[in-house]
């Protein structure tokens, strides 16, 4: 059981702490002081209510409520943050109102099956009287669960139904429910921390009618959880259950609510309606879409906030979504009545189903209409000419791939440098007339051929640190991309593809040995938190490309992604970002040798590994985007020269060196400060070793321009 820590200890803590959350926010020294020795009537304290939030700094809201009675004990802090999350100016809710069960205004709102997986709307409710998680004991946990399996035996017809006790029920069964989306689970952190899981699963339980489609949840977050769900998108008919069933429950329970707060629960994000209606929905292409406005992030996620929705992942709140199918519910349950809720969602969700259709893939004839009409000074719109646009729009390779699936981004991204990527590795092949035209052009060779492989004699690379001055040089990296033989580019990659690929990836990684021994991280299931933290920190990519993002690259998001390093994180994998890998070295400092050294010590390992690479006798190792073939080698430094890169002469300088500049948040971002991201530009044509050498010139050249300035 949770052990509720000592108040002064807990707010020291959450002082300290690097968190968000609302509490933080708003548990002031002075409210602190207030508060801290108060107690409500049954021993109800402002440590049982912040224990949570002080242990989990990755809590958005992290504070809540020790009993019903501490919504008014400990108001100065509630009623601030309460305000803050439900964005309203007073803590007041209106009379409960489900509506006019005849005049709703909706009915099935996707009939012909179209996007709507399922719907299901919930309530939470508390027994008057008795003390939420942190106060409660067996005793009164078992006294909740009898009183109400009593007042359950009141439903009738299609809402009769049976009591399953969670301490009965076999492993099995609980893991059914679980999957099938009917049954809690005790794996949310904060809540253990807020003593939810205590004694568990003692007084826990669940019932459902026979066609499951009315249940109710005994103990788990809330006293009680009121639930009316089914398959396809019949709101009317959900919602209509739900009302029926708490309705006739009223009857016999005694629910604990207050004048400001509406219905009272645990957690105060839920307060008020406690209503949450949710459908699961496929939206791919909204979420694949990226934002009308300035920022990364999608699409659904800008609509989401436009109509008051909340996105969840399928598994529910915390989890990710899965082959595009996300959880979107109604945000507001304060302030509003259960009815205006319900049609809050309603109106969300019959928009988001609009904008999905009008998104309906473009067909090619569509895409290449834009590409023809629009003003683009793309390599696409200057080498896919008509002739051969006739020529390649009918071709399908082996894996199914289409040349809309190569040209979608660079159609609906005009401003596309490159404008195509490959659907596939044989796409180089089958739709070699335009690739072909476009690589000799970005490549700026006459002819497509690339010698083999030659990483040079490591031991004698002829340079070390471009940099010992330190006074430029911040860090070195060296990448190579990969891709595995056989399995499709991110256009035409299924979520079973991108799975496999990834299982494949960690047994080989299992081999490494040495320097190169470490850890691989999924994505899936990472916290958000970290991975903005390992993104800041320049180890690891983010979906927020918006040419990535339209040639499919952020598709089944984050399943199958991931990131593999070394404790030192001087040795790194990206698992199905771009590409299907990305070997990477890099470290503080200018030692070009040392990161260079390591990165072919490692692709020979990965060679080793049992892993079978991609590649072509005219283009080398075979990447997603033509800009990376051949030796796919991309070294960089990032360099302090706010001189050279003010002077007008900057891009000149760089194209006299074949080098090519970035923002330091990688590319397409902007530089900061004067740090620059330098790197070499050739990759096909030459090799490894030249690469490198190439790009250790132009830094050196670079060092000395600084310098003179
Ligand atoms: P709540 O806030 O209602 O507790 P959670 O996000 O914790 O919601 O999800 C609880 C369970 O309900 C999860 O198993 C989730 O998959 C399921 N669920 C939520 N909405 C739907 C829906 N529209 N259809 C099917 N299952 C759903
Ligand atoms: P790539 O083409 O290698 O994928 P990006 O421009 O997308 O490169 O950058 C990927 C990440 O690598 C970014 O976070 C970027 O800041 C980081 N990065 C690139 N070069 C360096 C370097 N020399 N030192 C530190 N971080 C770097
Ligand atoms: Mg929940």
């Amino acid at each position: 059981n949770e052990v509720v820590g000592d108040v002064d200890e807990l707010y020291a803590m959450l002082q300290k702490g690097n968190t968000k959350s609302l509490l933080k926010k708003h548990l002031t020294q002075e409210r602190f002081d207030l508060l801290k020795d108060k107690k409500t009537s049954i021993g109800g304290t402002l440590a049982q209510c912040i224990n949570s939030g002080c242990k989990n700094m990755h809590s958005g809201v992290g504070l809540y409520a020790c009993d019903p009675e501490a919504y008014e004990v400990f108001k100065e802090l509630f009623d601030p943050l309460i305000m803050d999350y439900h964005k309203i100016t007073k803590v007041e809710h209106p009379t409960p109102d489900f509506g006019d069960m005849d005049k709703l205004g909706f009915d099935d709102l996707d009939p012909a099956g179209e996007f709507i997986v399922s719907t299901r709307v919930r309530v939470g409710r508390s027994h008057a009287g008795f003390p939420f998680p942190p106060g409660a004991d067996e005793q009164k946990r078992r006294d909740m669960e009898d009183k109400t399996i009593k007042a359950l035996e009141h439903l009738d017809g299609d809402l009769k139904g049976e009591y399953f006790s969670l301490e009965k029920m076999t492993k099995e069964d609980e893991k059914q429910l679980i999957e099938d989306h009917f049954l809690f689970k005790d794996d949310d952190k904060c809540l253990r921390s807020a003593c939810g899981y205590n004694d568990w699963p003692i007084g826990r339980g669940i019932y459902f009618s026979k066609d499951k489609k009315f249940l109710t949840w005994i103990n788990e977050e809330d006293h009680l959880r009121f639930i009316s769900m089914q398959k396809g998108g019949d709101l009317a008919t959900v919602w209509k259950r739900l009302v029926t069933a708490v309705k006739t429950l009223e009857k016999n329970l005694n629910f604990a609510k207050s004048n400001r707060h509406g219905y009272l629960t645990f957690c105060p994000t839920n307060l008020g309606t406690t209503c949450r209606a949710s459908v699961h929905i496929k939206v791919p292409k909204l979420a694949k879409a990226a934002r009308e406005t300035e920022g990364s992030g999608s699409r659904l996620d800008e609509v989401c906030e436009k109509f008051n929705l909340q996105p969840r992942g399928i598994h529910g709140e915390h989890t990710e979504s899965v082959g595009g199918v996300y959880d979107i519910s109604n945000k507001r349950r304060m302030g509003l009545t259960e009815f205006d809720a319900i049609t809050e969602m309603k109106n969300g969700i019959v928009e988001i189903m609009k904008i999905e259709k009008e998104l309906e893939i473009m067909s090619l004839e569509e895409l290449w209409k834009k590409l023809k009409n629009g003003e683009s000074n793309s390599l696409l719109k200057k080498h896919l000419t008509e002739p051969i646009y006739n020529k390649l729009k009918d071709k399908v390779t082996y894996l199914k791939g289409t040349l809309a699936d190569c040209i979608r981004s660079g159609c609906n991204n005009l401003d596309s440098g490159c404008g195509i990527y490959a659907c596939d590795a044989e796409a180089y092949d089958v739709f070699s007339d335009v690739l072909f035209p476009v690589i000799k052009d970005y490549h700026k060779v006459d002819e497509v051929k690339h010698p083999n492989p030659d990483f040079g004699d490591i031991k004698n690379l002829g340079f070390g640190d471009l940099d010992p001055s330190k006074k430029y040089i911040i860090s070195t990296r060296v990448r190579v991309g990969r891709s595995l033989a056989g399995y499709p580019f991110p256009p035409t990659a299924t979520l079973k593809d991108r799975m496999e690929m990834e299982a494949r990836d960690k047994d080989a990684f299992e081999t490494l040995k040495g320097e190169l021994k470490g850890t691989y991280y999924p994505l899936y299931g990472m916290n958000r938190a970290t991975q903005l933290q390992l993104t800041e920190d320049h180890f690891l990519f983010n979906d927020s490309d918006r040419f990535l993002r339209e040639a499919s690259g952020f598709d089944d998001w984050p399943v199958g992604r991931g990131i593999f390093h070394n404790p030192q994180k001087t040795f790194l994998v990206w698992v199905n970002e771009e590409d299907h890998l990305r070997f990477i070295s890099m470290q503080m400092g200018g030692d070009l040798a040392a990161v260079y050294t390591r990165l072919v010590t490692a692709v020979q390992a990965m060679e080793k590994s049992g892993l079978k690479f991609a590649h072509h006798h005219k283009l080398g190792y075979l990447t997603f985007c033509p800009t990376n073939l051949g030796t796919t080698l991309r070294a960089s430094v990032h360099i302090r020269i706010p001189k050279l890169s003010t002077n007008p002469e900057f891009k000149a300088f760089c194209d006299r060196f074949n080098l090519q500049a970035r923002g330091i948040h990688g590319e397409h971002t902007e530089s900061v400060g004067g740090v620059y991201d330098i790197s070499n530009k050739r990759r096909l044509g030459l090799t490894e070793i030249e690469a490198v050498q190439e790009m250790r010139k132009g830094v050196e050249a670079v060092i000395a321009e600084e310098r003179k300035l």
